[in-house]
């Protein structure tokens, strides 16, 4: 089973390239970040903050990733949070939340189960998959792209002013590459593929090439 990791900051195109890499591989995709959010939408839903409830929560609400990359679908317990951990407020909070080690040791072991799960190949997309999670994976990228370029992209997402967009993904990166426990980080055997003059066809491509070089692929299905 072929493992990709993709990591980089928030708004570089991971999300959008690891899920079509996966279709067009016809393997599983595994989104990390929305186990986080996941975990953020759940605290604020609980009004909790410290990771002891949090890991009680979880025990209570059993986190369910469904890794098909047309339509992958996160759960907290039987509420599909899919739609509900993109929101400014979830957006917000994940980032202090992730930053609680007991909680990444939580979800390191439930994102190792999915990618066991995985049955010809998985796409990880994350901060810390390369470095931590999938320290073997047999290709790693790390993707980033310009603050204005990925503040564009998101901002036309999610119809927000592109500035406070910038704030928060700065904020967030910021967080994210701070932190004591598996930071946001390039691995040192990571492609690094910058996407600031790229389009997604051609991040895709990319990503393809190298899976093709490094004769990943393997047979096609009949
Ligand atoms: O990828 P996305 O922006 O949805 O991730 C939300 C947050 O989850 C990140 O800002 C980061 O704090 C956290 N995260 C993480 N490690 C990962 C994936 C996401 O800490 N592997």
């Amino acid at each position: 089973m072929i493992v990709v990791a993709i990591d980089g900051p928030s708004g570089a195109g991971k999300s959008s390239t690891s899920k079509l890499v996966a279709q067009r591989a016809g393997w599983n995709y595994l989104d990390t970040g929305a186990l986080y959010r996941a975990v953020a939408w759940l605290a604020l839903r609980e009004k909790i903050s410290s990771a002891e409830e949090i890991l009680a929560a979880i025990a209570n609400n059993t986190i369910h990733f469904i890794a098909d990359p047309k339509s992958p679908k996160v759960f907290v317990g039987d509420v599909d949070v899919t739609t509900e951990i993109r929101t400014e407020r979830v957006t917000e909070s994940v980032s202090v939340i992730s930053a609680l080690p007991e909680i990444r040791a939580s979800l390191l072991n439930l994102q190792r189960r999915l990618i066991n799960e995985a049955e010809r190949g998985i796409v990880v997309e994350g901060r810390d998959i390369g470095t931590v999670v999938a320290p073997d994976a047999p290709l790693k990228i790390y993707l980033q792209a310009d603050i204005a370029a990925r503040a564009a992209r998101r901002s036309t997402e999610i119809a927000a002013p592109v500035s406070s967009v910038s704030d928060s993904l700065a904020q967030r990166d910021q967080i994210d590459s701070t932190r004591a426990v598996s930071p946001l980080a390039k691995a040192s055997d990571a492609v690094l593929i910058d996407s600031t003059e790229l389009d997604l066809e051609e991040t895709v491509e990319r990503v393809w090439e190298l899976l093709k070089e490094r004769s990943l692929l393997g047979l096609p299905i009949v």
